[in-house]
């Protein structure tokens, strides 16, 4: 399978330099040049296996020129090596409303990233041999907060790599905070960042697509990646994890061949949504995706107008992975539902950077919407339905989670279509255990630990040992920096000029 930029249909990789180059040099996203179709007898055939077979076999799909063999041990290293606590690697369960979460939360950092990033260094380390690129590559990851500690997690003493993680000063929860302030590793650094994520992001992007700043790694034979969802590497095991949620449906009796169901994805840059909407194009039979946001809701007015328009006040909320503005993965989506117009993403994601703001024609807007309705949900409102949730099923879900079964059950009261509904449950609760707890009408004045314990004493849930043992744990990583000091604190950092 061959991969095209974005904005370039011209520059083509094979999956292996999709996966180590990160980003195209162009500034473009990597897109496979067609999406593998299964069928009912193809589904079928995934019935019974563990999560690491089938995501061998559906890897295998889009990683062309990965061999089986490769597949199966990074599959195998990733989900089967003890670090995901239950061994279905990912559950879903059942609310009395008959609503169904997805929980992808069962990793080693307690959010959905452990799911790709478990993953991803297995299959870049592999990738960078098979391209022959012989140099260090150094992982530069924006993140709003969970992507930031799985990557981590995931490259810890990788050899070969390189790892660099950019949060926002403000912008993330104490307890994300502390699980990247106390890192362990000899080949990680951690810095935050005077701004908000659009801010680490937008500062990341520069540093890749700079070439003085790709010649100076050059020289010292290194070469920059991506762990953020910008990477086709992401993608991709998020994609599997719905196609096996839909295996899972399957074998369990909750749905029958071909029985269509709907999506809801809380969502921030918009990859774990996209990941749905590439599913539903290889054939899982997903009638309509919902798109949550929480008030950074710059998707739901672009779903309800057709207009991007970034140019707006930026809120901190108690769902900080979601506090996003430039949702880079929509342009993979622009670009499929364009007919691949690599022109037209050009100047619109040109126009986004110079002015903030691009418009989509009418018919493509239609289209979009025909496919895909979103929603937004102040703290309040989120918060309520955790109280709500909890009170109705005894169930903890954290902040993220909450805001999708807000648009979920606010789709599902105004649409006409009565097909079930799956809910992407992307955090263990005690990650934002503070808003968790004061949803829940526990008293939140204390420390993150003894959060822990008070939402424990509540809710009878176990308490991740993750994030219990970070209390013993030293913190290493102090520095904070402008964004337009991100070069040189990389620079120093690689110990380059
Ligand atoms: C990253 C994240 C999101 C948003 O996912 P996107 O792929 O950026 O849309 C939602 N919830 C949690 C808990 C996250 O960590």
């Amino acid at each position: 399978m061959i991969y095209h930029s974005t904005r370039n249909k011209a520059l083509t990789v094979s999956s292996a330099e999709a996966i180590a180059q990160g980003i195209a040099a162009d500034g473009g996203l990597f897109v496979p040049g067609s999406i593998p179709e299964l069928t009912a007898a193809d589904f079928n055939s995934l019935k019974g296996l563990p999560y690491a077979e089938r995501a061998a076999r559906l890897f295998k799909l889009y990683l062309t020129d990965f061999t089986d063999e490769e597949l199966r041990e990074c599959t195998k290293a990733a989900y089967e090596s003890g670090s995901f606590e239950t061994p279905n690697v990912q559950e879903i369960t059942t609310l009395a409303d008959g609503s169904m979460l997805l929980e992808l939360w069962h990793g080693p950092t307690c959010a959905f990233k452990d799911m790709a990033l478990q993953i991803l260094p297995h299959f870049l380390t592999r990738a960078i041999r098979k391209t022959g690129i012989d140099k260090e590559v150094v992982i530069l990851t924006a993140t709003s907060g969970d992507t930031g500690k799985a990557a981590l997690a995931g490259f810890k003493d990788v050899p070969g790599t390189k790892i660099m993680v950019f949060y926002p000063e403000d912008g993330v929860s104490s307890m994300q905070k502390r699980q990247m302030q106390t890192q362990e590793g000899k080949n990680v650094r951690v810095c935050a960042v005077k701004g908000n994520f659009d801010d680490c992001q937008n500062g990341v992007k520069a540093i890749f697509t700079d070439p003085a700043m790709q010649e100076a790694l050059a020289a010292n034979g290194m070469q920059f990646s991506s762990a953020n969802s910008i990477n086709w590497g992401r993608l991709v095991p998020q994609i599997i994890y719905y196609v096996s949620a839909y295996v899972t449906l399957l074998e369990n009796g909750t749905l029958k061949d071909g029985d269509r169901f709907n999506i809801t994805v809380p969502t921030g840059n918009f990859g774990n949504i996209l990941a749905a909407w590439y599913a539903k194009q290889m054939g899982v039979p997903i009638q309509h995706l919902v798109c949550a946001s929480n008030i950074n809701k710059v998707l739901t007015d672009f779903i309800d107008t057709g207009i991007y328009d970034r140019k707006r006040d930026f809120h901190a909320t108690v769902s900080p992975s979601m506090d996003i503005l430039i949702s880079s993965n929509l342009e993979r989506l622009l670009y499929h539902m364009t007919g691949e117009d690599d022109a037209q993403i050009r100047e619109w994601f040109g126009a986004l950077k110079s002015e903030g703001k691009y418009q989509i024609p009418l018919e493509l807007t239609h289209r979009i919407q025909a496919e895909f309705s979103g929603s937004f949900w102040d703290d309040a409102a989120t918060k309520a339905m955790i109280g709500k949730v909890f009170s109705e099923n005894g169930y903890l879900s954290d902040t993220h989670t909450a805001v999708g079964i807000c648009a979920a059950r606010d789709y599902q009261a105004k649409a006409a279509d009565k097909y079930p509904m799956l809910i992407a449950s992307t955090a263990n609760p005690y990650k934002f255990g503070a808003a968790v707890l004061e949803a829940i009408g526990g008293d939140t004045n204390a420390d993150e630990y003894e959060i822990l314990d008070r939402l424990a004493a509540k809710s009878g849930m176990k308490i991740p040992a993750a994030l219990a043992e970070l209390k013993t744990k030293a913190v290493r990583f102090k520095d904070v920096v402008a964004q337009d000091e991100m070069p040189a604190f990389v620079k120093s950092a690689l110990g380059i000029q």
